[in-house]
């Protein structure tokens, strides 16, 4: 029999909650449906608990018009459906763990109390980095976590009459506020730190949204960073780069990432952890046994690599609330870790992912933690072509060489892209194979999907290099091969642009061409986007050619072609 937790010995429990909003709200609202009896109140140092922080840019841009629309439950509503004590505008400023109390202070009425504690859950989230930059606290600069943020920047954009402005970061929230921005007619800037936009993308998969802004007029600046910030005479803003560059803005946002908000556990004594999060175990416990902690603020296990990491998203925060509360409970549940499964619109652009990257593979690599993997490039459509409206996905597949296992997925596109890597992240958490993957049975008709859906076909190119049918190429390793570059694609297609080193026998006519061909040299296919050149390669090889198929075709090399 299933594990309900019922006992005594959880009856009664005082259970207090520091942070409201995603992890700690979830936690609070699951404790009282594990228990009836246990006393529960929440602190919320804001003004605001429950709100919908992910809906922030999106009230910046008008799309969610009415501020109350964000407010998921108000305290009035815990109280009366939840029986729980919900108490904004109160900050907890101590621990002490050997009493089992926290001290915290009433910001309405600047008085300072104490409440006992059987158990104690930790959800403070997480802050926005602000680094010390000169002119940093100059008037039209801001972040955005909160309700009041989101309501100064309209504020700021209606006062300031903004037409420009540059954001500084090109993440989740980076782009999110481009979106935003550009509803209200604003110009927009990125300033990005790294050599591509969306960090949990590879190079070659965010190149696609590098494209895709400057089609609709966004600059943006890569490698560079902001180095001072300064007021014009006419009250605009200069942006000094450290590359040089001068920008001019009514508005700044910065959305460099956050810091998990550590100073309660830390200052109590609690262990952080190498990656600066409060540090817990599968149950969320920290390192007191009366203590729990969930959310931005807490480090947990890559589910992929086993690293410790901190991941700061609504879903893990808001599952880390519920498992907290029945680890208070007696339950037996534990938190498996998390995989970032992430998805981001930009201007019509959907950009998701889950599980680890190439760059973090390599990455561990060099630090002697070696995964074998191999990776697929794929850009079939979102549905049947022959159905109107077909948008092209592209995608990256990354799997173990050893055992074929998931290791991660990213794909751009316009439609249907968060639907595949919500299925691969399904497939990552499951230990599922690229083999599972080729077998998966998806949803099908001509306006959703295809017979072979892109995430069977990215199995099934996976699936195929893995049993040696078709082993697969990348461009890179052009670099230093000397092997035969073959382009199958018709003279037209090769003559409108080819690599330089490529022969060209259209596909049509390869058969019979075989004889022009070294049975000596390593043959290296492509065509457009890998299709072609994998029959190709098949019939290469079935004909006694050692021949490998460059995954992803001209398309990949085209998004990979300025790190080449
Ligand atoms: C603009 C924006 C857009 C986002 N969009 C997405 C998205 O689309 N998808 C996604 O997965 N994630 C998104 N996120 C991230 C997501 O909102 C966070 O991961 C999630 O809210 C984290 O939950 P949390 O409970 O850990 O922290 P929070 O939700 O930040 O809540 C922490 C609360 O604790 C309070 N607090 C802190 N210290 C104290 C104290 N000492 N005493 C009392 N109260 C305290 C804070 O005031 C805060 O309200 C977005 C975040 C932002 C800011």
């Amino acid at each position: 029999m299933m594990d309900n937790g019922k006992n005594s010995r959880v009856d009664g429990l005082r259970i207090l909650i520091v942070g409201g909003v995603a992890g700690g709200a979830s936690c609070a609202a699951r404790a009282r449906r594990l228990s009836e009896k246990a006393e529960i109140v929440l602190f919320e140092r804001g003004n605001y608990v429950s709100f919908a922080n992910c809906g922030l840019p999106y009230y910046v841009g008008d799309i969610i018009t009415e501020e109350e629309k964000l407010i998921v439950a108000t305290p009035e509503l815990f109280r009366d459906r939840f029986n729980i004590d919900v108490r904004p505008l109160n900050n907890a400023l101590a621990i002490y763990r050997k009493n089992q109390e926290i001290e915290v202070e009433n910001l309405k009425t600047c008085t300072k109390y104490r409440e006992k504690y059987d158990a104690l859950v930790l959800a403070p989230g997480a802050e926005p980095i602000r680094p010390p930059l000169p002119g940093i606290d100059l008037p039209g600069i801001y972040s955005l976590r909160t309700i009041p943020d989101s309501r100064a920047i309209k504020n700021w954009i209606v006062q300031s009459k903004a037409k420009k402005a540059v954001i500084v970061g090109g993440g989740f929230i980076g782009l999110e506020m481009v979106e935003n921005l550009v509803k209200h007619g604003i110009s927009v800037a990125i300033i990005e730190m790294q050599n591509h936009l969306m960090p949990v993308l590879d190079f070659e998969m965010a190149t696609p949204i590098h494209k895709h802004l400057a089609a609709h007029g966004i600059s943006v600046h890569l490698g560079d960073a902001v180095s001072e910030f300064e007021q014009n005479n006419n009250g605009n803003l200069r942006i000094k780069t450290r590359s040089g560059k001068n920008f001019s803005a009514d508005l700044v946002i910065l959305a460099i990432g956050v810091r998990p908000e550590i100073s309660l556990a830390k200052n109590a004594g609690l262990e952080i952890g190498t990656r600066g999060g409060i540090r817990v175990d599968e149950r969320l416990r920290t390192s007191d046994e009366h203590i729990w902690a969930v959310g931005d603020a807490i480090e947990v296990r890559d589910y992929v690599t086993g690293e410790w990491t901190v991941i700061p998203l609504a879903g893990p925060a808001n599952r880390q609330g519920r498992i907290a509360a029945g680890a208070i409970m007696g339950r037996d549940f534990k938190f498996r870790g998390v995989q970032a499964t992430s998805v981001c619109g930009v201007l019509g652009m959907t950009v998701a992912s889950t599980g680890v990257t190439e760059n973090v593979l390599l990455r561990l690599g060099k630090a002697g933690r070696n995964i074998a993997y191999e990776k697929v490039y794929l850009y079939p459509g979102h549905h049947v072509g022959y159905y109107p409206g077909a948008k092209s996905i592209a995608m990256k597949l990354i799997f173990s060489t050893e055992d074929g296992r998931v290791l991660g997925a990213q794909a751009v596109g316009q439609e249907g892209v968060e639907k595949r890597i919500d299925v691969i992240s399904m497939a990552i958490q499951k230990k599922a194979t690229v083999f599972d993957l080729e077998e998966a049975e998806l949803c099908y008709a001509p306006q959703f999907g295809a017979a072979k859906d892109p995430v069977n076909i990215a199995g099934m190119i996976a699936s195929n290099a893995l049993r040696g049918d078709s082993p697969l190429a990348h461009w890179e390793e052009l670099r230093d091969t000397d092997a035969l570059v073959l382009d199958v694609r018709t003279p037209s297609e090769y003559n409108s642009g080819h690599i330089d080193r490529a022969i060209n026998i259209p596909i049509n006519e390869l058969r019979s061409r075989m004889n022009e061909l070294p049975s000596d040299r390593e043959i290296l296919t492509y065509c457009s986007v890998g299709q072609r050149s994998y029959y190709a390669a098949r019939a290469l090889r079935e004909n006694n050619f050692k021949a490998r198929n460059i995954s992803g075709g001209i398309h990949t090399y085209e998004n990979m072609e300025a790190l080449m």
